[in-house]
Protein backbone atom coordinates (compact mmCIF):
# COMPACT_ATOMS: atom_id res chain seq x y z
CA UNK A 1 0.00 0.00 0.00
CA UNK A 2 1.26 3.40 -0.50
CA UNK A 3 1.51 5.97 1.93
CA UNK A 4 -1.60 7.99 0.82
CA UNK A 5 -3.64 4.86 0.44
CA UNK A 6 -2.67 3.77 3.87
CA UNK A 7 -3.26 7.13 4.95
CA UNK A 8 -6.96 7.39 3.47
CA UNK A 9 -7.47 3.93 4.24
CA UNK A 10 -6.78 5.10 8.10
CA UNK A 11 -8.70 7.90 8.02
CA UNK A 12 -11.85 6.58 6.57
CA UNK A 13 -11.06 3.92 9.76
CA UNK A 14 -10.89 7.13 12.81
CA UNK A 15 -14.55 7.58 11.08
CA UNK A 16 -14.08 10.45 8.17
CA UNK A 17 -15.76 9.52 5.14
CA UNK A 18 -13.33 11.33 2.73
CA UNK A 19 -14.68 13.95 0.61
CA UNK A 20 -13.81 13.91 -3.42
CA UNK A 21 -10.74 15.65 -3.40
CA UNK A 22 -9.43 14.40 -0.28
CA UNK A 23 -7.20 11.67 -1.65
CA UNK A 24 -5.80 14.76 -3.96
CA UNK A 25 -5.37 17.27 -1.27
CA UNK A 26 -3.46 14.74 1.06
CA UNK A 27 -1.24 13.95 -1.72
CA UNK A 28 -0.16 17.27 -2.21
CA UNK A 29 0.05 18.03 1.70
CA UNK A 30 1.96 14.55 1.81
CA UNK A 31 5.05 16.36 -0.19
CA UNK A 32 5.80 17.83 3.45
CA UNK A 33 5.54 21.22 2.32
CA UNK A 34 2.62 23.46 3.99
CA UNK A 35 0.28 24.47 1.72
CA UNK A 36 -1.70 27.92 1.90
CA UNK A 37 -5.70 27.47 1.05
CA UNK A 38 -5.85 29.33 -1.90
CA UNK A 39 -2.48 27.18 -3.16
CA UNK A 40 -4.45 24.33 -2.72
CA UNK A 41 -7.76 25.72 -4.03
CA UNK A 42 -5.86 26.51 -6.81
CA UNK A 43 -4.39 23.49 -7.74
CA UNK A 44 -7.44 21.16 -6.72
CA UNK A 45 -8.90 23.39 -9.20
CA UNK A 46 -11.67 23.71 -6.55
CA UNK A 47 -13.23 26.37 -4.78
CA UNK A 48 -11.63 27.48 -1.06
CA UNK A 49 -14.28 26.55 1.13
CA UNK A 50 -13.99 23.08 -0.90
CA UNK A 51 -10.87 23.05 0.82
CA UNK A 52 -11.40 23.95 4.21
CA UNK A 53 -13.98 21.22 4.66
CA UNK A 54 -11.69 18.78 3.64
CA UNK A 55 -9.21 20.30 6.25
CA UNK A 56 -11.18 20.96 8.90
CA UNK A 57 -12.65 17.31 8.77
CA UNK A 58 -8.57 16.05 8.88
CA UNK A 59 -8.36 18.91 11.87
CA UNK A 60 -11.01 17.11 13.46
CA UNK A 61 -8.81 13.78 13.58
CA UNK A 62 -5.78 16.40 15.12
CA UNK A 63 -3.64 14.57 11.95
CA UNK A 64 -3.14 18.29 10.12
CA UNK A 65 -2.40 21.51 11.46
CA UNK A 66 -2.25 25.50 10.25
CA UNK A 67 -0.07 28.09 10.54
CA UNK A 68 -1.31 31.82 10.26
CA UNK A 69 0.67 34.76 8.35
CA UNK A 70 -0.41 38.11 7.84
CA UNK A 71 -1.51 38.66 4.28
CA UNK A 72 1.15 40.37 2.60
CA UNK A 73 -0.92 42.75 1.07
CA UNK A 74 -4.13 42.71 2.67
CA UNK A 75 -4.43 44.21 6.00
CA UNK A 76 -6.07 42.45 8.18
CA UNK A 77 -6.11 39.29 6.16
CA UNK A 78 -4.77 36.07 7.04
CA UNK A 79 -3.15 33.29 5.37
CA UNK A 80 -3.31 30.12 6.59
CA UNK A 81 -0.88 27.32 5.56
CA UNK A 82 -1.41 23.67 6.19
CA UNK A 83 0.67 20.73 6.77
CA UNK A 84 -0.07 16.91 7.20
CA UNK A 85 1.52 15.42 9.89
CA UNK A 86 1.77 11.35 8.39
CA UNK A 87 3.89 10.51 12.21
CA UNK A 88 0.47 12.06 14.22
CA UNK A 89 -1.74 9.81 11.85
CA UNK A 90 0.05 6.62 12.82
CA UNK A 91 0.27 7.09 16.25
CA UNK A 92 -3.59 8.38 16.81
CA UNK A 93 -4.47 5.08 14.64
CA UNK A 94 -2.43 2.44 16.91
CA UNK A 95 -3.98 4.58 19.71
CA UNK A 96 -7.41 3.61 18.55
CA UNK A 97 -6.36 0.45 17.25
CA UNK A 98 -5.18 -0.20 21.14
CA UNK A 99 -8.53 1.25 22.38
CA UNK A 100 -10.87 -0.52 19.97
CA UNK A 101 -8.75 -4.15 20.78
CA UNK A 102 -9.13 -3.38 25.13
CA UNK A 103 -13.11 -2.83 24.12
CA UNK A 104 -13.23 -5.79 22.32
CA UNK A 105 -11.35 -8.17 24.82
CA UNK A 106 -13.48 -6.58 28.01
CA UNK A 107 -16.38 -7.77 26.09
CA UNK A 108 -14.88 -10.83 25.12
CA UNK A 109 -14.35 -12.12 28.55
CA UNK A 110 -17.87 -10.45 30.00
CA UNK A 111 -20.05 -13.02 27.13
CA UNK A 112 -18.14 -15.61 26.94
CA UNK A 113 -17.73 -16.26 31.12
CA UNK A 114 -20.70 -17.39 32.77
CA UNK A 115 -21.33 -19.90 36.09
CA UNK A 116 -23.02 -22.48 36.88
CA UNK A 117 -24.67 -24.00 39.84
CA UNK A 118 -24.20 -28.09 39.34
CA UNK A 119 -26.51 -28.80 42.66
CA UNK A 120 -29.06 -26.11 41.25
CA UNK A 121 -29.01 -26.64 37.82
CA UNK A 122 -28.53 -23.14 36.28
CA UNK A 123 -26.15 -20.38 34.33
CA UNK A 124 -25.74 -17.33 36.17
CA UNK A 125 -23.88 -14.80 33.79
CA UNK A 126 -20.13 -13.07 35.03
CA UNK A 127 -22.31 -9.57 36.00
CA UNK A 128 -24.97 -11.45 38.00
CA UNK A 129 -22.38 -13.77 39.79
CA UNK A 130 -20.39 -10.61 40.54
CA UNK A 131 -23.26 -9.26 42.64
CA UNK A 132 -23.40 -12.45 44.74
CA UNK A 133 -19.98 -13.03 45.43
CA UNK A 134 -19.81 -16.28 43.20
CA UNK A 135 -22.03 -17.93 45.25
CA UNK A 136 -25.16 -18.96 44.05
CA UNK A 137 -28.41 -16.92 44.82
CA UNK A 138 -30.30 -20.05 46.13
CA UNK A 139 -28.23 -22.50 47.58
CA UNK A 140 -24.98 -20.70 48.57
CA UNK A 141 -22.73 -23.23 47.06
CA UNK A 142 -19.55 -21.73 45.27
CA UNK A 143 -20.60 -21.02 41.58
CA UNK A 144 -18.12 -23.01 38.39
CA UNK A 145 -16.85 -20.70 35.65
CA UNK A 146 -17.37 -21.85 32.58
CA UNK A 147 -16.85 -20.59 29.10
CA UNK A 148 -18.43 -20.50 25.91
CA UNK A 149 -17.56 -19.22 22.29
CA UNK A 150 -18.32 -15.69 20.92
CA UNK A 151 -17.23 -15.70 17.55
CA UNK A 152 -18.41 -12.52 16.40
CA UNK A 153 -15.61 -11.23 18.57
CA UNK A 154 -13.10 -13.07 18.43
CA UNK A 155 -12.92 -12.83 14.59
CA UNK A 156 -13.20 -9.06 15.34
CA UNK A 157 -10.00 -9.44 17.99
CA UNK A 158 -7.59 -11.41 15.30
CA UNK A 159 -8.82 -8.64 12.99
CA UNK A 160 -7.48 -5.82 15.14
CA UNK A 161 -4.75 -7.59 16.37
CA UNK A 162 -3.52 -8.35 12.67
CA UNK A 163 -3.90 -4.81 11.77
CA UNK A 164 -1.94 -3.40 15.31
CA UNK A 165 0.96 -5.51 13.74
CA UNK A 166 0.80 -4.06 10.20
CA UNK A 167 1.71 -0.91 12.15
CA UNK A 168 3.43 -1.46 14.64
CA UNK A 169 6.55 -0.40 13.13
CA UNK A 170 4.90 3.11 13.03
CA UNK A 171 4.55 2.58 16.63
CA UNK A 172 7.60 4.46 17.71
CA UNK A 173 9.04 7.24 15.68
CA UNK A 174 11.66 5.57 13.39
CA UNK A 175 15.13 7.19 13.55
CA UNK A 176 15.62 6.89 10.00
CA UNK A 177 13.33 8.58 7.72
CA UNK A 178 11.21 5.86 5.76
CA UNK A 179 11.08 6.01 2.23
CA UNK A 180 8.94 8.05 0.11
CA UNK A 181 6.59 5.47 -0.53
CA UNK A 182 6.22 4.37 2.93
CA UNK A 183 7.08 0.95 1.76
CA UNK A 184 10.23 0.15 3.32
CA UNK A 185 11.76 -2.77 1.59
CA UNK A 186 9.95 -3.37 -1.78
CA UNK A 187 12.91 -1.09 -3.93
CA UNK A 188 16.30 -1.34 -2.39
CA UNK A 189 18.04 1.59 -3.47
CA UNK A 190 21.60 1.31 -4.24
CA UNK A 191 23.33 2.18 -0.64
CA UNK A 192 23.73 5.39 0.37
CA UNK A 193 27.57 6.18 0.48
CA UNK A 194 28.99 5.70 4.04
CA UNK A 195 28.22 8.64 6.11
CA UNK A 196 30.48 9.60 8.41
CA UNK A 197 28.40 12.13 10.20
CA UNK A 198 26.04 10.99 12.51
CA UNK A 199 23.62 13.02 11.30
CA UNK A 200 20.07 11.30 10.00
CA UNK A 201 19.23 14.07 7.28
CA UNK A 202 15.56 14.12 6.20
CA UNK A 203 14.84 13.40 2.69
CA UNK A 204 12.65 15.73 1.18
ZN1 LIG B 1 -27.30 -23.49 43.68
Amino acid sequence: MSKLKDILHIIEELGVVPAENTEKLLELLLSGESLNETDLAEKLEIRINDVRKILYALARLDIVYYTKDKHPEKKWWYVYSWTLDVDKVYVKYIDFLNKELQDRENRLADNTTYFICKKCDRKVEYSDALVTNFKCSRCGKMLKESKRKDARLERAIKKLKKELQKYSIFASKPAAPVSEEGETKKEKKAPAKKAKTKSESKKK
